[in-house]
């Protein structure tokens, strides 16, 4: 497909081109108030902070929405509940004849607890502070965005959608509801993760999947009366070597165990063990197969006399797979990319984010429009500052172009409902 700048494009991309200022500030803000997706306080203070731009600035209609706790399988083995920060539905033209679902996450990966709390410039250009690529920027580019198509002549073409979930960070177990039931109302998704440093985005994304088998057994004296215990880290480690087994059984398929928890003493057989492992599968149909090994798995401690497992746990994410529609989409992306002076291409990855929940609900999605950054989820994530308007007047070039010439080859196709 070949595009050109439209004139009726460049005031509003001009006036993004001024604006790194105002975002930079923001995003200083933004990045001083810890939202750890364990902090649902913090989480709702940037919540409110993004919320009033919005409103303030688009003069859209905001709604917060509460999400139900998230279940959790503790390392004693208990099902617990953790109270979730709120969700942001944010909506303009909802009739309009194109409909774009825009998405991003106030959490970060950075929790009360953890010592990286502030900002600090490493260079004009560099800035290192927590979530400020993931994605504090993302979402301030996605207003900005959105801010130039209110004032592109065109813009009554395309009706929005913005979530604000508060749990991305931990597989967005509280939001999956609402990516099920805003994708068929709309005709493409927008997902403002990072990007890579050098500008280039995410393509396929495996599915992930998170899982605790909890085994019990007997304690017992392990001196006077070993054998009427029932030792569970035994039984685990079994499981374990079980599990390990299914890194390569299928394409792409990886197996990590994380975390494992057992016993008190040395001199007492554990009677408790607590196992969390996280499985990434290429294929979307691996998911059923691989349920199938664990709860063989699960049957043979539960067959085993004084032993019981229980299995928790799901393929939170499914696996993105670049089909027509998605290919058709990048390439659009990729000509509006052209017109900026930017080379951009996409790879594949193993890392998931709520692209993959879009995508299995049919709706075609980019996933990394945020901002150029790096080192995310530790102690030297940085963003590239330039990046702000940069990627602001990509996703701003797409929806220009999406609202003059309509949704390209690929996407025609999609039923949306209301
Ligand atoms: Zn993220």
């Amino acid at each position: 497909m070949y595009l050109r700048m439209h004139e009726s494009d460049q005031p509003a991309l001009h006036w993004l081109s001024q604006h790194r200022a105002w975002m930079e500030d923001r995003l200083l803000e933004l990045v001083s108030i810890n939202s750890g997706s364990h902090n649902p306080i913090g989480v709702n203070r940037v919540g409110e902070y993004y919320a009033a731009l919005f409103a303030e600035r688009l003069e859209a209609a905001v709604d917060k929405y509460t999400l139900d706790p998230w279940q959790r399988v503790s390392m004693q083995g208990q099902v617990i509940e953790q109270e979730l920060g709120g969700l942001w539905r944010i909506r303009k033209r909802p009739d309009a004849p194109i409909r774009i679902l825009l998405t991003g996450h106030l959490d970060t990966v950075f929790g009360k607890d953890s010592a990286f709390q502030s900002a600090q410039y490493q260079d004009n250009n560099t800035l290192n502070a927590p979530g400020a690529a993931d994605m504090k920027g993302g979402i301030l580019v996605m207003l900005s965005a959105l801010e130039a198509l209110e004032q592109h002549p065109d813009h009554h073409n395309i009706g929005w959608t913005v979530l604000l979930n508060p749990d991305e960070e931990i597989g967005s177990p509280g939001s999956s509801g609402w990516f099920a039931r805003e994708a068929p109302r709309h005709h493409l998704g927008l997902v403002f993760e990072p990007a890579l440093p050098d500008g280039n985005l995410a393509g396929e994304r495996k599915g992930s999947g998170n899982f605790t088998l909890s085994i019990n057994g007997r304690s017992a004296h392990a001196g006077r009366n070993p054998q009427e215990g029932r030792n569970a880290i035994s039984a685990a480690a079994w499981a374990i070597s079980q599990l390990e087994q299914l890194n390569g059984a299928r394409e792409g398929l990886t197996l990590n165990t994380g975390i494992l928890e057992g016993g008190t003493t040395t001199n007492q057989v554990p009677d408790t063990c607590v196992v969390k492992f996280n499985i990434r599968i290429q294929r979307p149909d691996d998911a059923d197969w691989c349920l199938t090994q664990l709860e063989n798995i699960q049957l043979s401690i539960n067959q085993r006399e004084g032993f019981s497992a229980s299995l928790h746990g799901s393929f939170g994410r499914m696996p993105k797979v670049m089909d027509d529609a998605h290919q058709s989409l990048y390439g659009l992306l990729k000509n509006c990319a052209g017109l900026l002076d930017l080379d951009l291409s996409w790879q594949p990855t193993g890392g998931c984010c709520d692209g993959n929940n879009l995508s299995s609900h049919g709706l075609p999605n980019i996933d990394t429009l945020g901002v150029r950054g790096g080192l995310i989820h530790s102690a030297d994530e940085f963003i590239c500052l330039d990046s702000l308007t940069e990627r602001a007047s990509l996703s701003a070039l797409l929806l220009f172009q999406l609202a003059r010439d309509g949704l390209p080859p690929g996407l025609t196709g999609r039923e949306v409902t209301l």
